[in-house]
């Protein structure tokens, strides 16, 4: 918002098409329905003193007053529905959910909940950080006294809800007797997204949270689902005792806890939790305050929208009766039986309602873009404001459901071997007359407010001369505009990020080094299977190589690279092929090994 973000990207002010279009957002929606203001600062109890959570190098890791910017009006480069929404999440401090449960929010992307026990607090969900973790807990202790982490209870497989657990609960606990909870499958679905696509994923999730972008009116808002990703210290603490059916019951430090289990739905290990001695339901993230995703733009498995309904039907049915509260992991909770009801119903009607008419459009014969268009939501859905597409939207959550049910192909053969991207973009600029004809013409687009249609034609002169100045500079300031019209936060950071980049160059980003605790958690199984996604097919096609591990305590196994492939399966019986070379070794060598922190030269040297 300030001049000085403009001078450092080169951002641009508000087309007038996209200032109107924001400012009709103003009358199209119930702003003056301030319920979820209340809500968002209903039970605060105070918040830190200082502003930055920093690392043990002096890293600043959090900044609690990175998004002070919101308590001004937004400005017409904002979406005021996002800015709305992002001015719900910046929220930060400690709040009162009923008495006995608190949640830390707006110390990191998600929030961390506190139950409090006869002798203790159970934690739910610490946050992404160790760091932001602890100045959650130091926050609630300076409130509620001195107790002890009595338990910890990971909602599901994300990271946000498990990766700051050593601010909280150190190895020794657990060793005492502290209990670890998780829904069954935790431990290989929290390891597994993180190393198998990790890298993609970490790369893309640096343009979907913006995280580099600078923060005000011209930069990032927020993300919809919070404001953005803390950067401390990730670590897993493995689960101690797992959750495997819905009516399974748990007591700990004295608090009763009822499980409902919910695969498949926004993770793939993923449980609410009901606390029938506080009349309280937690629903993990299963209904939060907004669309959630079907997939996430960083990439994931499409979720299942048909099997996350039913699960909200059945939450309704098992729970609501007896919940004057209602609270997730993200955004602030919902109070009141009647609210609770009707607000998990409108969740579950809206992943219920994309679904099917996402198929009924699709066996109309619509492609995904085609019904992507089409798609709106029941007029009452649309009011509600929990239904917003801050996070997921209607738009890629209805391509999501088609690439669930159908794939990538639309059906359209002159689609089925298209040139890729650099090779189509040279023939399209040459038939349309050089990228000189092309950027006059998307000029005129651009004047005329068709943003969407700059970004795509100028995207083939992107591809096919990169270093074309005027092109980078046309596109970058069409996707800026789109990012300026956005609901949806993630959209706007992946436009704003677009634009940065064509502007001064590639950011860099991470890469995906996976924490040494969720290395530690990796399965063999799972270590050889991303020792293979690692192998260089063509260059390795020639070779035929066997390897026959015998590690202590376990079943020999053989790795075995032919045909560019690194399988691995039973060191003996009529599968396995001759070694060329056997290893004898303990677990933790060989661990060590895989993950390259033991240089092969130095194996024989071990005793
Ligand atoms: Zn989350």
């Amino acid at each position: 918002m300030s001049q000085n973000v403009a001078e450092t990207t080169g951002a641009k002010p508000v087309q007038p098409s996209i200032a109107e279009a924001n400012d009709a957002v103003l009358r199209r929606f119930p702003f003056d329905d301030t319920q979820d203001m209340e809500d968002a600062r209903r039970g605060f109890l105070g918040t830190a003193r200082e502003d930055l959570v920093k690392a043990a190098d002096g890293r600043t890791v959090w900044d609690l007053g990175a998004y002070g910017f919101l308590d001004q009006d937004c400005p017409d480069t904002v979406n005021p529905s996002l800015w709305r929404q992002s001015r719900l999440c910046a929220d930060h401090g400690l709040f009162e959910v009923t008495e006995g449960i608190y949640q830390v929010r707006g110390f990191d992307l998600s929030n961390m909940t506190l139950v409090e026990g006869d002798r203790g607090v159970v934690v739910v969900d610490p946050l992404i950080s160790a760091e932001t973790a602890a100045a959650g807990l130091a926050l609630y202790r300076a409130h509620r006294g001195d107790r002890p982490v009595t338990g910890v209870l990971y909602t599901h497989s994300h990271i946000d809800h498990f990766g700051g657990v050593r601010g909280v609960l150190t190895d020794d606990d657990v060793r005492g007797g502290v209990p670890v909870l998780a829904p069954e499958g935790f431990l290989a679905h929290a390891v597994s997204e993180n190393v198998y696509a990790g890298t993609a994923m970490g790369r893309r999730a640096a343009y979907m949270y913006g995280a580099v972008l600078p923060k005000g009116g011209l930069g990032q808002v927020g993300a919809g689902l919070g404001q953005t990703t803390s950067t401390g210290t990730v670590g897993l603490i493995p689960p101690t005792a797992d959750v495997t059916r819905t009516g399974q019951q748990e007591t700990v430090d004295g608090v009763r806890m009822v499980f409902q289990l919910t695969p498949g739905t926004e993770a793939p290990a993923e449980l609410n939790i009901h606390f029938p001695d506080f009349s309280a339901l937690c629903m993990a993230e299963n209904a939060t305050h907004n669309l959630h995703n079907l997939l996430t733009l960083r990439g994931a498995e499409v979720r299942d929208p048909r099997v996350w309904a039913q699960y909200l039907t059945e939450a309704v049915d098992l729970f609501a009766g007896a919940c004057d509260v209602a609270f997730a992991s993200h955004h602030w909770p919902t109070w009141g039986r009647e609210n609770v009801v009707r607000f998990l119903s409108e969740q579950r009607d809206l992943y219920a309602y994309l679904h099917d008419q996402t198929l009924r459009m699709l066996n109309e014969g619509l492609t995904a873009l085609e019904i992507a268009e089409r798609m709106e939501l029941p007029p009452p859905l649309e009011r509600a404001w929990h239904t917003h597409g801050y996070y997921g939207s209607v738009s890629h959550n209805t391509k999501a459901v088609y690439q669930r049910y159908l794939g990538w192909f639309d059906g359209n053969p002159a689609h089925l071997w298209e040139h890729p991207p650099v090779e189509a973009a040279r023939r399209y600029v040459e038939y349309m007359g050089g990228a000189g004809e092309v950027l006059r013409r998307a000029r005129q687009s651009f004047a005329d407010g068709d943003f969407r249609w700059v970004a795509q034609v100028v995207d083939h002169v992107v591809f096919a001369e990169p270093d074309h100045a005027e092109a980078r500079a046309l596109q970058a300031d069409a996707l800026e505009q789109l990012g300026y019209g956005c609901e949806n936060g993630t959209w706007r950071n992946f436009y704003l990020m677009g634009a940065l980049e064509l502007r001064h160059g590639p950011v860099g980003t991470p890469t995906g080094t996976a924490s040494p605790d969720l290395m530690a958690a990796l399965t063999l199984d799972q270590l050889f299977d991303a020792l293979a996604i690692r192998v260089d097919g063509p260059r390795s096609w020639d070779a035929d190589i066997a390897v026959r591990w015998n590690v202590e305590g376990r079943d020999p196994v053989t790795l075995h690279l032919r045909n560019g492939v690194l399988t691995h399966g039973p060191g003996t019986g009529p599968a396995a092929p001759e070694p060329d070379a056997e290893f004898t070794l303990d677990e933790p060598t060989l661990r060590a090994l895989l993950l390259g922190t033991l240089p092969p030269a130095d194996l024989a040297s071990r005793p």
